[in-house]
């Protein structure tokens, strides 16, 4: 571990106010027309990220590093984080302007009390056709076999366990508070048992870290219905000292895999736009999968709001600034008589949204790194 001294730039107070006018496109439609929500290169808003806490049980190095997340880091206070009924209505105004997608994260989102309630309200949300959402969550497991039940009762779909190694040492070493491997397998099965089969298993990559537990992770889940996933690591945030170094590419993880584990061949994705790219074993034709954010920048096909604890919107992962939906649901900005009206919602939601032209990943620089970028802990993975 550096003793780098890191700078910490609290971009969460300098958020734009967005616009409650109707923009034309919108305005043109006589309801809300998710078709016409469309960003500055095409890209429709599909899929909703919320945040639901930026505190976490672990500290992991890539993530929260334990030299700048310590005791006396400022997480945000209660009166500032959206209650759950903020976060249903706002999440309703998305699914009628188009979302179809909603993934809970954090920090630890089962850190949240009652979150089985948010999913609740959540669930019941439909489309403008009618449909249930795609309803999921991502996590870092230790709290699964208290809540894997609750959350399928409340309606969960699906769910994403982060697990950065097999080898219990490594793991410990990843995040930094001595939590076992065996406790986040147990949530696995214990989300498992509670009925949820279509588990993926996340590992982010940081070569010298955790590379030598690519094998090991590959051959432990390739005979279970658990799908893993190999994420480069990558350069969110301020304070994990990210180096491209560090940075092991999806195509050496594929070709380890090959080699040690079984022949691979390539799938067809599930939809366009799909993050991970899919592998399937030749021998048993279980899948393994890999997310090359890094090398393989998939900007052009980024449908992805973000949505922080405290109702700030990014509309990118290395966005520096947010806008501020919290003070428009709440109606306490300068010169508001009151919260706004689910029409204006919708207005400054895709205010935000049709001017986007957010290609971080495709363009990354020296230059664009020394940016001010929210922290990965604060916005949701
Ligand atoms: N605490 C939960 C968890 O770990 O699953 C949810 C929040 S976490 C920020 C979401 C995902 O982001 C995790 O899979 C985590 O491994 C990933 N992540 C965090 N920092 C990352 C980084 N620098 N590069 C790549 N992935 C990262
Ligand atoms: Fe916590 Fe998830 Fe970040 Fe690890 S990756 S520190 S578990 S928020
Ligand atoms: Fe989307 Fe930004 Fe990531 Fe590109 S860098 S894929 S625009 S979140």
């Amino acid at each position: 571990m550096t003793d780098r001294v890191v700078q910490l730039v609290d971009t969460r107070k300098r958020n734009s106010v967005p616009s409650m006018l109707m923009p034309a496109a919108l305005a043109a439609s006589s309801a809300s027309s998710p078709s016409l929500l469309k960003d500055q290169r095409g890209r429709a808003l599909h899929d909703l990220r919320i945040s639901v806490t930026d505190r976490c049980n672990f500290r992991c190095v890539y993530c929260m590093p334990k030299h700048v997340f310590g005791s006396d880091y400022p997480y945000l206070k209660q009166p500032e984080l959206l209650s759950f009924e903020e976060v249903r209505r706002i999440a309703g105004q998305f699914v009628a302007l188009g979302v179809e997608k909603i993934r809970l994260t954090g920090g630890e989102p089962l850190l949240r009390r009652h979150l089985e309630n948010l999913i609740e309200l959540l669930a019941d949300l439909r489309t403008p056709a009618g449909k249930a959402l795609d309803l999921t969550l991502t996590t870092n497991g230790s709290l699964l076999r208290k809540k894997a039940v609750a959350l399928k009762q409340a309606g969960l779909k699906r769910l994403t366990v982060s697990l950065d190694a097999i080898d219990d040492a490594v793991f410990r070493r990843m995040n930094d508070v001595d939590f076992s491997v065996g406790d986040v397998l147990d949530g696995i099965q214990a989300a498992h048992e509670a009925g949820f089969d279509d588990i993926k298993v996340n590992m982010v990559v940081k070569k010298g870290w955790n590379d030598d537990q690519i094998i090991p992770m590959a051959r432990h889940f390739h005979d279970t219905p658990h799908t893993v996933r190999f994420i480069e690591y990558m350069d969110v945030g301020a304070s994990n000292g990210w180096k491209m170094e560090e940075v092991l590419p999806s195509r050496d993880v594929i070709e380890r895999i090959a080699d040690g584990v079984a022949p691979l061949r390539t799938l067809e994705p599930n939809y366009p736009g799909e993050v991970a790219q899919r592998w399937q074993y030749e021998d048993n034709g279980h899948e393994v999968g890999v997310i090359s954010s890094v090398t393989q920048a998939f900007c052009s096909t980024c449908t992805r709001a973000r949505l922080s604890t405290e109702g700030q919107l990014y509309t990118c992962l290395f966005a520096s600034r947010g806008h501020d939906l919290r003070t428009l649901l709440r109606g306490n900005g300068p010169g508001m008589k009151g919260p706004a009206s689910d029409e204006q919602l919708r207005a400054a939601i895709a205010n935000i949204w049709l001017p986007r032209g957010d290609r971080y990943s495709e363009i990354r620089t020296a230059e664009t790194q020394a940016r001010e970028r929210i922290e990965m802990s604060y916005i949701g993975g």
